[in-house]
């Protein structure tokens, strides 16, 4: 018998109803039963945080954080409690608690919390007793004992974090996908599962855009060398194991392609050419908690140059209002707004040692008659801005040149 320990997190999609609760039920009792210890991070049913999120704006356009963090912590409460119930009736034993219940203690940054401490005694007590525990994903408590979330996806984050505390053999993220693949297989058919792929390549990919996990949570796993396993809750089949960079990794020269629709590009005209307007600028974006991604900044001949950047739509409005402000101080000129673009990105471990792929992927685009309109470059991943109508046709022009559907050795 296998004596592992194993974190296992079910997402939304997988416990969005009965059916499928139980389906899970019997998963993690059948691992349980191979003998392994179990503890569960459990998401909310389904859309249940979009819906609560929508019900707090048909009440005000602008909640508080706290009371939005109050509301949308009782998804989760919900599934976990459900799960224990559904293992209860399969004769295993089990015992669910929030985050609060089992000391995940973050700090007060309400909607995106980081964990500062995980109390694992509660959690290795119950385990040592036998039992399954299953904690509710995405929340945590401050030291004030004021409720808090982890930001969209973060019961991913919970399952690391976790999994990091029990010292887990492996965290898996169950889904509704069978593992990571090359490119969205939506965008592209002969898209296919990656095997093993390195938390570096996978963080890029997961920030440029696949939805799959959660940022901070691969961040997290990376810091503390967490190995995860992303599979579907619905097969046994194998799907994609998540670690640290080995040697065969480095042969390949780009693993995946991801799109991103969600960015606006935002340009303040006429910003003049002295020292220090571009550091007002981006200060004044980062004092309004605003993320700011690509940047680009034209050649001036005439004294006065244009700043664009590129910002989650979601952050869009405050941009535009910050970026008028700052604009009238500095006395630079409008402010306009590109809405319809996409962000294509390749990323790869093996561009550190390989040239040219710069010039491989603007050529591909060149050849589909894609204009470019911003580069940003790393070492393992070079983004180009398109117009967001042809940002399928890019991916899968990519997706091709780079032979990503053939599988490697
Ligand atoms: N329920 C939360 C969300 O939808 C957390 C999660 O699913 O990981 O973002
Ligand atoms: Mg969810």
């Amino acid at each position: 018998m296998s004596k592992k320990v194993i974190v296992q997190k079910y997402g939304g999609t997988s416990v969005a109803d009965v059916k499928r609760i139980q389906n899970v039920a019997r998963r993690v009792v059948k691992t349980k039963r191979q003998g392994n210890k179990v503890v569960v991070v459990v998401s909310a049913l389904g859309d249940t945080t979009d819906n609560l999120i929508d019900l707090a704006h048909k009440i005000t356009y602008n909640p508080s954080d706290r009371e939005l963090d109050m509301l949308i912590s009782t998804g989760e409460q919900v599934s976990c409690a459900l799960l224990a119930m559904a293992i209860h009736k399969l004769g295993e034993d089990a015992i669910s608690f929030t985050g609060a219940q089992v000391g995940i203690i973050t700090d007060t940054s309400y909607t995106k919390a980081r964990i500062i401490d995980i109390n694992a005694k509660r959690i290795l007590d119950e385990l040592k007793d036998n039992r399954i525990v299953i904690v509710a994903g995405f929340q945590g408590i401050t030291l004030n004992q004021d409720i808090t979330t982890l930001g969209r996806g973060g019961s991913n984050l919970t399952a690391v974090a976790i999994a990091r505390v029990v010292k887990a053999d492996i965290c898996e993220m169950c889904t509704d996908v069978e593992g990571v693949f090359t490119a969205d297989p939506r965008i592209v058919p002969d898209a296919r599962k990656i095997d093993k792929i390195s938390y570096e390549e996978m963080f890029e990919l997961a920030s440029l855009g696949s939805q799959i996990l959660q940022p901070r949570s691969i961040e997290f796993a990376m810091k503390f060398n967490v190995p995860i396993h992303v599979r579907s809750s619905f097969s046994n089949k194998m799907g994609t194991i998540i670690s640290k960079e080995v040697k065969a990794m480095e042969d390949t020269v780009v693993s995946g392609v991801a799109i991103n629709k969600n960015e606006a590009k935002v340009t303040i005209c006429d910003v003049p050419d002295k020292p220090g307007l571009a550091a007002k600028i981006f200060k004044d974006l980062a004092k309004a908690d605003i993320n700011v991604d690509m940047i680009v900044q034209n050649v001036s001949r005439t004294g006065a140059t244009d700043v664009s950047f590129t910002v989650p739509t979601s952050d869009l409005n405050k941009t535009i209002k910050v970026a008028k402000e700052t604009s009238g101080t500095i006395g630079a000129g409008d402010v306009t707004v590109d809405n319809n673009i996409a962000k294509v990105s390749i990323v790869g471990i093996g561009m550190r040692s390989h040239s040219g792929v710069a010039a491989d992927m603007f050529e591909t685009l060149a050849r589909k008659k894609i204009n470019i309109e911003m580069i940003s470059t790393s070492e393992i991943k070079i983004s180009c801005v398109v117009k967001k109508e042809l940002g399928a046709e890019a991916v899968k022009a990519l997706h091709a040149k780079f032979k990503l559907s053939k599988k490697r050795a």
